[in-house]
């Protein structure tokens, strides 16, 4: 078949094989060339380990640190006609590399969410690589299933308090018009925590403690965005923000549980990025898009391997982490720099449909989105036939 890109609304419902291949490809050669990790982890569980930042860890943990990798995703796999989810062959595509290098790789393609996926894990944790040294929590989800109770909670992106209104970018349309959010009721709010909270997180450390499965010295990591002004209403204190909260409170529970291993968790601010988590946010696009113009223009632009090297290295494996008052690791520094954030301030009101291409970089945006789905890549011909499948090597 031949592989266009069909997007609909703030997706892309399709993806190309050899694109995503490619994208990872390009990550593993960043990591690479970076070279190896000093006192980087050994072996690696990745909860979210396909697209965006969770597939960016366990890149520059096998490639940067030599590490055995064990990831878990929800990915769809392709059939003669219908493409796969952009994580399953970015999936597909790592396992591929990681052979090659005779790095030990593991998925589990599942709900991290369940008791079933838990179990399978400790089971392969067990029998293929052993105790792990650091565990990566990277899911984003619009809903979870409660393990106990078998509850469908679904997550709500919506402010606290008051409604809000501000300019948005509809990225289909290209129409640029006030959006008036209205706030979540408490019942939604409660939901977005059971979603995106810590709790899930917390399941898995006590799981994985509780079989005996943490290395000394153990680290795990969940990771939050908090920006600034722009963005508070709709994320930092919005609902979402109010989850992630909850990480920084589980991140002190289980450090304290953690002592045995003389451990540790904490959480990881990261800067805001286009990933299929991000282009769901309202106000994201437009920020994004005068953020990307303003950071590459400072030459401090970065995407999501680039931002994990520096977890890497300047905090996770570093003696000096850099930390914040609440005790989180922090990879944002470029993009809140306050020189930044005014430019982004001071862009803002100004953009229009018609100046949008020049005051902004929309079309950085519309690329580095594409690219999620593997398009827009140079090296490959979108007009040549290709096949939807791709080995099932995972
Ligand atoms: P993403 O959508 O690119 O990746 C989500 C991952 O979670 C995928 O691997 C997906 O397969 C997996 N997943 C989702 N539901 C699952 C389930 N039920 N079971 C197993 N796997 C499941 O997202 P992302 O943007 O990389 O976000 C990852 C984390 O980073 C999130 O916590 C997010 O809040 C945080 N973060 C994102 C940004 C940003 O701008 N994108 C900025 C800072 C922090």
């Amino acid at each position: 078949m031949i592989i266009k890109p069909k997007v609909r609304g703030f997706i892309c419902i399709n993806a190309h094989p050899q694109g995503c291949a490619a994208n990872v490809q390009e990550q593993i050669a960043f990591t690479k060339a970076q070279g190896p990790i000093a006192g980087g982890p050994k072996k690696v569980l990745v909860l979210g380990c396909s697209t965006g930042y969770g597939l960016a860890s366990r890149i520059t943990a096998a490639f940067g640190s030599g590490a055995d990798t064990l990831g878990v995703c929800f990915e769809k796999p392709p059939t003669d006609s219908k493409c796969a989810s952009a994580g399953y062959y970015n999936t597909s595509a790592f396992h591929d590399v990681a052979k090659d290098a005779g790095l030990n790789a593991q998925t589990i393609n599942g709900d991290a969410f369940s008791d079933e996926c838990k179990a399978q894990v400790l089971e392969l944790l067990k029998n293929c690589i052993g105790k792990v040294d650091l565990v990566v929590y990277s899911l984003a989800s619009p809903r979870r299933t409660d393990p106990k109770t078998g509850v469908v909670y679904s997550s709500v992106l919506k402010p606290i308090g008051q409604g809000y209104s501000a300019k948005n970018l509809n990225t289909d349309s290209l129409k640029i018009a006030d959006i008036t959010v209205e706030p979540a009721n408490e019942q939604e709010i409660a939901d977005t925590v059971k979603v995106m909270g810590g709790e899930d997180w917390e399941l898995w450390i006590d799981a994985l403690q509780g079989a005996d499965l943490l290395a000394n010295n153990f680290q795990t990591v969940a990771y939050t965005y908090l920006g600034d002004k722009l963005t508070w209403p709709i994320y930092g204190h919005a609902t979402i923000g109010k989850a992630k909260e909850d990480l920084d409170r589980v991140a002190k529970t289980m450090s304290a549980k953690l002592t045995s291993v003389n451990g540790k968790a904490r959480v990881a601010v990261l800067k805001a990025l286009v990933t299929q988590a991000s282009s769901a946010i309202p106000v994201m696009p437009l920020y994004l898009s005068i953020l990307i113009k303003v950071m590459k223009e400072n030459g401090t632009n970065e995407g999501c391997v680039e931002q994990i090297q520096r977890l890497f290295t300047e905090c996770l494996y570093n003696a000096n982490p850099r930390l914040d008052a609440a005790g989180r690791y922090r990879v944002d520094n470029k993009e809140l720099e306050p020189a930044v954030q005014a430019k982004v301030e001071a862009i803002w009101p100004q953009v229009t449909e018609e100046n949008l291409f020049e005051i902004t970089d929309h079309k950085g945006y519309r690329d580095d989105f594409l690219k999620l789905f593997g398009f827009g890549v140079a090296s490959i011909d979108y007009d040549v036939e290709t096949s939807s499948l791709v080995e099932t090597n995972f």
